[in-house]
């Protein structure tokens, strides 16, 4: 049986991969639950699933859910994530918080020696360097959650080194794949929201609009197997059929292929040699007679750009942009800040700040706090 620690439970991750738990057949057993303030909604998720002990990172969320739950022992604030993961004795962590937040529980598991199964892609295009060369010093293991990069790492696994030529990561494209910029200047938050093949959290859903998220995946991918930016592709793919390519050496090109349930790659993580088994519809491409593929439009969608510019430029430059797109997709969600302007507050805060050399943890998190004030100046000055 493998013990399984889950961060940020309630979320749209979170409830997938307890239902990844549910269907084991006691092969996993969840030892511990995180959420940030959703104290009804994780108390609930605890009393489901037989757990004894969560976390709640907002102090007063953590302390209702100690008042009304008194079957087990309710962990407070940062501190109390902390010790949730520590003192876990957990043979895995998923992590799937959402954003930079998800850096530290990161850096905990693995300095832990805890394998981690990560969602939470902002860990690593924050921490990059840092997060991977942590994970080779404990021998903890980083399987991958985000659907293209277990792809990738399915069609990777066994292939001598030296072999890969190419990555190719697919997008959908989102709700507004066809746009003009200056037709996205009147989109809404509500449109925005309706992506077309996969349902997910809020910020993952407009990262996905606006392409940021590709962009994210990209540095992701960079950091988990590796390979130069120059050989990670981007293609547009609207059924989402096809989640990632590899093409090799010797001119093969692999092709990841399955219906868009994150439950295939979550059940990849957590059971991980082994094989999940789940009660999907197999895909009959009889019925998916149009796959196809396309160009992104990086005019349209900067933020693609943008990503691949902080990458290139490296150092914090990718802590930047991510705090940046977090505190601009959080005003766009709430109304003061345009579509378009989201990748106007990136751009402007990357051209600020720019990026410098990374020493340590503690250089990123400095560097998250100083973008996500810039970013959020910005924000005032177009409001
Ligand atoms: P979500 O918004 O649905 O859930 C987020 C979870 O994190 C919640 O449990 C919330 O309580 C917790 N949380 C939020 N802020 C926190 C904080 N500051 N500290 C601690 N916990 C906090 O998000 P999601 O869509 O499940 O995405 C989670 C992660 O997985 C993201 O990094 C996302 O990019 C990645 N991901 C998601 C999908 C998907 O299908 N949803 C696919 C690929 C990757
Ligand atoms: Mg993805």
């Amino acid at each position: 049986m493998k013990r399984v620690l889950i961060l940020g439970a309630t979320g749209s991750i979170g409830t997938q991969a307890l239902d990844v738990v549910a269907r084991s057949e006691g092969e996993l057993e969840v030892v511990g639950l995180s959420a940030d303030r959703s104290a009804d909604a994780l108390i609930a998720l605890a009393r489901t699933h037989s757990v004894g002990r969560i976390a709640l990172t907002d102090p007063d969320a953590a302390a209702r859910a100690a008042e009304g739950w008194t079957d087990g022992e309710v962990l407070a604030g940062a501190d109390g994530l902390v010790r949730l993961i520590a003192e876990s004795g957990a043979d895995l962590v998923l992590n799937a918080i959402v954003g930079s937040a998800g850096l530290g529980p990161t850096v905990v598991a693995l300095t832990e020696g805890i394998d981690v199964a990560l969602a939470n892609k902002e860990s690593l295009v924050v921490g990059g360097e840092l997060v991977t060369t942590l994970a080779e010093a404990t021998g903890a293991a980083l399987l991958p959650v985000d659907s293209e990069h277990s792809a990738m790492h399915h069609l990777l696994t066994g292939e001598p080194a030296g072999t890969l030529e190419r990555l190719v990561i697919t997008a959908s494209g989102g709700p507004f794949r066809g746009m003009t910029r200056a037709e996205l200047g009147g989109v809404t938050v509500e449109q925005a929201l309706k992506h077309p093949t996969w349902a997910m959290g809020g910020k993952i859903t407009i990262d996905s609009a606006t392409l940021m998220n590709k962009g994210l995946e990209v540095i992701e991918a960079h950091h988990l197997f590796g390979t130069p930016y120059d050989r990670i592709d981007v293609v547009v793919h609207p059924q989402s059929i096809v989640h990632a390519l590899v093409q090799l050496c010797d001119g093969s090109t692999l092709a990841h292929m399955g219906r868009p349930d994150m439950r295939v790659a979550i059940g990849y993580a957590l059971h991980h040699p082994d094989r999940a088994v789940l009660p999907l519809e197999p895909l009959d491409l009889a019925t998916h007679t149009q796959l196809t593929f396309e160009a992104p439009d990086e005019q349209a969608f900067p933020c693609l750009r943008l990503a691949r510019q902080a990458a290139k430029e490296g150092g914090t430059a990718p802590a930047v942009l991510n705090a940046a797109n977090e505190v601009a997709v959080h005003s766009f969600l709430n109304g003061k800040l345009t579509f378009n302007g989201i990748a106007d507050v990136i751009e402007a805060t990357l051209d600020e700040l720019g990026g410098t050399a990374v020493h340590s943890f503690e250089t990123l998190y400095a560097v998250d706090a100083d973008a996500r004030d810039l970013a959020s100046e910005r924000i005032q000055v177009l409001a």
